[in-house]
């Protein structure tokens, strides 16, 4: 098994949904032993059965990402009861509901700083509270998606804090390789999970990649969770600093995707929402 002998740490679990869940049920199902984080009281009450799911009952942790204290404590309680770790997965992002619709212009000081601090920041200070633990080779992996780098209706300010966190993805990466520790994003294609029902219109965004993207499908949590586990793996050693895209193909599309109907080049959207 490819993670056998290997610890982890998983950060972002909402439910069974969640992106962090498909990569999680990977990464044990190569042999990782895991250590899980919730947000707050309600939310524990979900991770726990799912910590226990994945035989790791003893060693779930609060992390309020906007809590310096929680990271303190994090670190504690990893270095008493787990031990090191081979590799961490941060999968956390959050903007205020009416920041996500409307126009961007529009965008509050403390939305775009909100966003920025938990779906960014957040990134740079779980790096640094766990890096003592680190051992030689560990891989840190965060998630991220292509409203960074296009526009993207309704995506607004979470699009410019996921171009922040894919550069930070870069400068922790130089940091970090000295330690020879690497840091790597996954640009996932848009999953109906408990953060994306936060974005206006999202179905829309699922039927336009279905109906655009080479593959012809969304992507499941269980092809980002496989993806994630050769990049926490030593199978991707020679990998740093990277976007890795998991997105059926999308993101390479210049314009719509045709097919032929009676003759005629058709949009495979106008044919996918007319049937
Ligand atoms: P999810 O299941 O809702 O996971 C997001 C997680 O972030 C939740 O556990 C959420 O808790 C947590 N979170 C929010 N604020 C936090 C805070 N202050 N401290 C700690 N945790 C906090 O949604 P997901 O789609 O799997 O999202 C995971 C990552 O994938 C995010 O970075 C997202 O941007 C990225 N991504 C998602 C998609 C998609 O289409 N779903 C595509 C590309 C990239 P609460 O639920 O309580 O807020």
């Amino acid at each position: 098994m490819i993670l056998q002998g290997k610890k982890g740490l998983i950060v972002g679990i909402a439910n069974n949904r969640s992106i962090a869940y498909g990569i999680a049920k990977a990464c044990k199902e190569q042999g990782a032993q895991l250590a899980f984080t919730f947000l707050n009281e309600a939310l524990e009450k979900r991770v726990r059965p799912i910590a226990q799911e994945f035989g790791s009952s003893d060693f779930v942790y609060e992390l309020d990402v906007s809590k310096p204290e929680h990271f303190s404590s994090l670190f504690q309680s990893l270095q008493t009861d787990f031990g090191n770790l081979d590799f961490v997965v941060h999968s956390v992002a959050f903007a205020p509901k009416d920041a996500l619709t409307g126009d961007f212009v529009q965008t509050s000081k403390e939305a775009f700083n909100t966003a920025m601090e938990i779906s960014v920041y957040s990134l740079i200070e779980l790096s640094r509270c766990v890096l003592p633990l680190l051992n030689k080779g560990a891989s840190i992996l965060t998630l991220t998606y292509l409203g960074s780098m296009k526009y993207v209706t309704n995506y607004n300010v979470m699009g410019v804090a996921k171009a922040a966190l894919e550069s930070s993805v870069r400068y922790l990466a130089y940091d970090l390789g000295r330690a020879g520790i690497r840091v790597n994003a996954i640009s996932a294609g848009p999953i109906k999970t408990l953060a994306a029902s936060g974005i206006s219109d999202f179905n829309l965004m699922l039927k336009w990649n279905e109906a655009n993207a080479p593959l012809r499908e969304n992507v499941s949590i269980d092809q980002v969770g496989s993806a994630a586990m050769y990049l926490v793996s030593d199978l991707s050693s020679g990998v740093t600093g990277e976007v890795h895209y998991v997105d059926s193909g999308y993101n390479i599309m210049g314009m719509c995707a045709m097919e032929d109907v009676d003759g005629k080049p058709t949009p495979r959207w106008e044919i996918l929402t007319k049937h």
